[in-house]
């Protein structure tokens, strides 16, 4: 038997492709299957920016004179009827996950103690484990950090309505997006960031958050020494002094869950140790997804499943981690692959933006188009698509970058039109300007 420990993206695909190959499987759950994904980050994410979208360009569309109201969001409804899609997809992961043949214990909590595995205090005898446990909003030691009013997207259900003031406490992808929905919702937000806002992004993509987030104020190299209130959060103290707020979000990274995993290998923020097949130190033991550390995506988490799950299966395959695209949702889909940009070539452009294509209409507003290339052989390094579908461009894009294309390839593209088609042809116009500079 093969036991997986945690039933987000990185377990549940393990125990799919052990089940389909005929392996018993035991999954063992003590949340929501799904997990963090589904319950608490990228389906909430996505459940408010696509309201927070609408919104956006209603007021848009109303200043320009072209709509004649905006609507307001009832937040509360919004939660409930998010809460009500993700019980629905909980309903199909089960069933899914249980279809292909695994078994799931649920409410139980898994435990590693050396080579032996537990559910609850049920010892259960494995020829393998896995341990996908995940990860969990990192919530810094600030005094008053348990005050009612502090929280964070685990915890968001308990928000029960809009506070009018919000600080929201990092400077990461996250920090941007739910700064990006609740300002757009009508709070006054301020992000408060311990170093430089967004500092792991390209610098044309960070320029386009940046006035994306024109409504928010970003307060950089600014940590927090305490959080105020009496029976409720109130304010929020930095070495600058002192910002009244009725809410704030805790957007400070994520942390591995691995206090249950005893006996493996484990890194200074609690990762568990892996090599590249998912192998922990201790023999038969894997472990895959967030709760080995970053990038903390739930695309890697579940390609590292499958990874964790074939080296079980004695199918050697190793976990490749060049080419991982990644988005940030604001306005825009603000979407990219970088490899590498010191010494390459690049090029720029505002981006199509419109919702078919185009600048937006009426607004004039753009978003960004920008390819980085090897400047001797023109093989890509690197692409920022910001609009529309930036997301399925960049995930595409770094399927060829992973297949070393070059720019010149791209002479051969022909794009649909009109579509978000900036970064074929703007990979069409780098192929030329390197011939260009190669002719006599
Ligand atoms: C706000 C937010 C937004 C995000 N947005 C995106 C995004 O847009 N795109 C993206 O790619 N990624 C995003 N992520 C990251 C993504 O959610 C994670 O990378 C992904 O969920 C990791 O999958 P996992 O299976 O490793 O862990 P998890 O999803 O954390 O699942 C672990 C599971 O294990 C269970 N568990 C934990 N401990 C035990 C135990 N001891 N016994 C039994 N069960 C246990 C948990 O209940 C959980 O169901 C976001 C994360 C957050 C917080």
């Amino acid at each position: 038997m093969i036991v997986i420990l945690g039933g987000g993206p990185a377990g549940r695909l393990a125990s799919i492709r052990l089940a389909s190959a005929k392996k018993q499987v035991t999954l063992v759950e003590n949340g929501g299957i799904g997990g963090q994904c589904l319950h608490s980050g990228c389906m909430p994410v996505c459940a408010m920016n696509d309201v927070a979208r609408l919104i956006h360009s209603a007021r848009e569309l109303h200043d320009l004179g072209v709509v004649d109201s905006v609507p307001v969001p009832d937040f509360p409804v919004l939660l409930k009827k998010m809460g009500e899609i993700q019980q629905k997809i909980t309903s199909v992961l089960d069933a899914e996950t249980r279809s292909a043949g695994v078994d799931i214990i649920y409410g139980k909590t898994g435990r590693l103690s050396g080579k032996s595995v537990f559910a609850g205090d049920e010892e259960l005898k494995a020829d393998a484990i896995i341990a996908a446990t995940g990860s969990r909003p990192f919530v810094p030691a600030i005094p008053g950090v348990d005050l009612p009013g502090v929280f964070t997207s685990k915890t968001l259900p308990g928000m029960k309505v809009l506070p009018e003031k919000m600080v929201i406490i990092g400077g990461s992808v996250v920090a941007a997006e739910f700064a990006y929905i609740f300002s757009t919702f009508g709070c006054n937000v301020t992000i408060l960031s311990r170093s430089t806002f967004l500092k792991d992004t390209d610098k044309h993509l960070r320029a386009l958050a940046t006035r994306e987030l024109a409504g928010v104020t970003i307060r950089e190299n600014t940590p927090v020494n305490s959080i105020g209130g009496e029976g409720r959060v109130s304010s929020v103290r930095t070495p600058g002094g002192q910002l009244d707020t009725d809410a704030v979000f805790l957007a400070a990274g994520l942390v591995p869950n691995s206090e249950s995993l005893d006996g493996v290998k484990k890194g200074p923020i609690g990762e568990v140790v892996v090599d590249n097949r998912m192998r922990t130190s201790v023999e038969n033991i894997y472990a895959c997804g967030d709760v080995i550390g970053p990038p903390y995506l739930t695309p890697v988490a579940r390609h590292q499943g499958i990874v964790a799950a074939d080296n079980i299966l004695g199918i050697p395959r190793t976990m490749d981690y060049q080419n991982i695209p990644r988005s940030i949702s604001l306005t825009h889909e603000l979407a990219y692959c970088i490899n590498k940009s010191d010494g390459m070539g690049s090029l720029a452009i505002p981006g199509p933006a419109g919702p078919g294509s185009f600048w937006s209409v009426p607004t004039g507003e753009t978003g960004l188009a920008k390819v980085i290339f090897e400047p001797e052989t023109g093989e890509l390094a690197g692409i920022c698509a910001a609009g529309p579908g930036g997301g399925l461009i960049a995930g595409y894009m770094a399927f060829l970058m992973k297949k070393h294309f070059s720019v010149h390839d791209f002479e051969e593209f022909i794009e649909v039109h009109p579509s978000t088609d900036g970064v074929y042809g703007l990979a069409k116009y780098a192929s030329s300007v390197l011939k260009k500079r190669d002719l006599p």
